[in-house]
């Protein structure tokens, strides 16, 4: 993996120092698009948090395991990350897993699979394990308080329920899957709900989390708007 060597727009000033950026937030409001937008223009590492709790629930779905037998094969399952073309993939028992990991059938189970805390160490350690030589760009649900609590600056994204079920309904129809609005909205309801609401590392914004709403919002203006913080803050933590 590689290291910071950003020549953009004045970022580079950091690159004596690894740097952690943590994206937490409710499901569908932009952080996998946003950290993405981020490791690219950066050319930092991005870790998509959730592919890795997703992947393990499609692991269980593909063997028909219920969420026990899970654990009993947890110790022999091999889920690496990769670095290729600039892209940090999922590797589930030797194979790339990417498109599958959006197939409702993981979406529905995965809020189920990732409140057991021997999944979440397991998975923990190998995000702690990814940043250790990057700097790195994450999102997910608990990177702010439990992955990196001392992270160098810390998202926490929101967005109006309307515009998130409107966003995971067009992105889902792209994919090709036939699903009606509703039932998009039940489901992103009951996940919020979960995630929130579990004993272990619930979904919480982080003390020193950013606040970045992002309803209206386009996919550039939150690049941008993400950038300029970054910009700030990296001024600070270099700046002798
Ligand atoms: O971000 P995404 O929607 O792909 O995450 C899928 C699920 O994985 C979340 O609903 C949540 O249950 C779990 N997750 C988590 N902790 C993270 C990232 C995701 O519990 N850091």
């Amino acid at each position: 993996m590689q290291d910071e060597r950003d020549t953009q727009d004045g970022l580079e000033d950091h690159s004596t120092k690894r740097v952690v950026i943590a994206i937490d937030g409710l499901s569908s409001c932009g952080k996998t698009t946003l950290a993405k937008d981020l490791a690219h223009h950066l050319q930092w590492l991005h870790i998509d948090s959730g592919a890795m709790y997703r992947a393990l629930t499609w692991l269980m779905i593909q063997k028909g395991w219920t969420i026990e037998e899970l654990l009993q094969h947890l110790e022999d399952v091999e889920l690496e990350l990769t670095r290729e073309n600039g892209e940090a993939l999922i590797r589930l028992n030797g194979q790339v897993v990417r498109d599958e990991l959006r197939d409702p059938r993981v979406t529905e189970q995965v809020s189920a699979v990732s409140m057991i805390p021997e999944v979440r160490r397991f998975l923990v350690e190998k995000q702690r394990a990814a940043a250790r030589n990057a700097s790195v760009v994450m999102d997910g649900r608990d990177i702010g308080t439990v992955v990196f609590p001392d992270a160098d600056i810390k998202f926490y994204l929101t967005a109006d329920e309307d515009v998130r079920v409107r966003r995971r309904h067009r992105e889902l129809l792209e994919k090709g899957y036939e699903i009606d609005e509703e039932e998009v909205r039940r489901q992103i309801r009951q996940r919020d709900h979960l995630d929130t609401t579990r004993a272990h590392s619930p979904l919480r914004k982080a003390e020193d989390a950013i606040v970045l709403d992002t309803s209206h919002l386009s996919r550039q203006e939150q690049l941008e708007e993400a950038l300029n913080i970054i910009r700030r803050r990296l001024e600070k933590i270099t700046s002798p």
